[in-house]
């Protein structure tokens, strides 16, 4: 089994006299910086510009600061800037500020992976990427919990890389759950892999083509939503309190049945053999490139892709039916 550090395996020692420059305030950035500063750590928030974030980081009383200057004054400097934007502003704001000794920090391998950013050989490189959407991470925290991370370095000069990356780690309060070892390589990639062709790609494809179906087939688009949407997320709770054997547990023996035959005629090893080739993207740099030439554009494509489903029958019906079902959730 793989090494799962928990609190008892890090400390803040090596980073409580350090100064933390977050770069960034939104989903990642808010969570780290108020973590960190609740775990008694000296955060400055570094920012582009000054428009929402800025606002917001002011509000939780913070004296958020043009990136340069948090920079100038910071040793370690954590980018929790959208991936697309973290070159320029490494390459224009943080590197001709850049000391000896100083720690760069990430929550996801991109940029150094695929060679975006590439630090001088005197600094520290790693990375803490928390399995779970910003605002989670915060709320976990506050409420005495955590949300898991990965844990990786890519240099380490000051010979204390996986130290500071677990004692930052334990002040966001991943260690609370456990934190997992690996490298940027394979956090990258696998964060990638993940995001096309399940969470966010496959998902939301398989939920809207079974949607599509029945429609097509004259059902009621209400009662669609129901089966193949909106009663996705308790089997997915399901899944992720008690594993595939579990939710099984809890669904019929028809379903169960019909299930098992049917999910392997429609996800077949066309489907296997697809998501390899998506994966073959990713390991040759091809994804990356793409997403970078659409970035560049303006990104038409990704720009399009959101309208259409905004304007899908499937959201349209789905803000109706979710307003029924967030009316029986009870209110914990
Ligand atoms: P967000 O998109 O939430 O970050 C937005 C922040 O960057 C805001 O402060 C925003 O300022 C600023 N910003 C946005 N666009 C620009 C721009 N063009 N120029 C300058 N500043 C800009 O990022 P995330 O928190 O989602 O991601 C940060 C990092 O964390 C990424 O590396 C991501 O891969 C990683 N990560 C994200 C996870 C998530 O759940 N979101 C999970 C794990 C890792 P303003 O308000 O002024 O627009
Ligand atoms: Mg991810
Ligand atoms: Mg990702």
């Amino acid at each position: 089994m793989v090494k799962i550090y928990t609190d008892k395996d890090a400390s803040l020692e090596p980073i409580k006299d350090k100064t933390i420059a977050v770069l960034g305030y939104g989903s990642q950035g808010h969570a780290w910086a108020l973590n960190l500063r609740d775990s008694g750590l000296k955060v400055l928030v570094g920012l582009e510009r000054e428009g929402k974030s800025w606002e917001q980081a002011k509000k939780d009383g913070f004296n958020p600061m043009h990136t340069e200057d948090a920079v100038k004054n910071a040793d370690i400097i954590i980018f929790l800037l959208p991936d697309m934007v973290q070159r320029t502003v490494y390459l224009e704001r943080v590197k001709p500020h850049l000391r000896s000794g100083n720690d760069l920090v990430f929550a996801h391998g991109f940029n150094i992976h695929y060679r975006l950013i590439e630090p001088p050989k005197d600094v520290d490189v790693y990375m803490i990427a928390p399995k779970g959407p910003g605002p989670i991470v915060r709320e976990y925290f506050v409420k005495g919990g955590g949300v898991p991370a990965l844990v990786a370095v890519h240099q380490n000069y000051s010979g204390k890389a996986l130290e500071k990356a677990l004692a930052i780690a334990k002040a966001l309060g991943a260690t609370r759950a456990g934190v997992i070892e690996t490298t940027f390589k394979e956090e990258t990639e696998t964060d990638l892999f993940g995001e096309q062709v399940d969470l966010v790609g496959g998902i939301t494809q398989l939920m809207r083509s079974a949607f599509q179906v029945l429609v097509e087939a004259g059902y009621q688009p209400e009662i669609a939503y129901y089966e193949t949407i909106n009663e996705m997320k308790m089997i997915v709770d399901l899944i992720y309190e008690k594993g595939f054997s579990g939710m099984f547990k809890a669904v019929s023996d028809t379903a169960k049945y019909g299930g098992l035959t049917a999910g392997k005629y429609v996800i077949d090893e066309s489907v296997k053999k697809r998501m390899k080739e998506v994966l073959d993207r990713i390991r040759s740099g091809e994804f990356a490139n793409q997403w970078i030439e659409e970035y560049g554009k303006g990104a038409p494509t990704l720009v399009k892709g959101v309208q259409e489903l905004e304007n899908s029958l499937e959201e349209k019906v789905g803000r109706e039916v979710r307003e029924i079902s967030l009316r029986g959730k009870p209110k914990s």
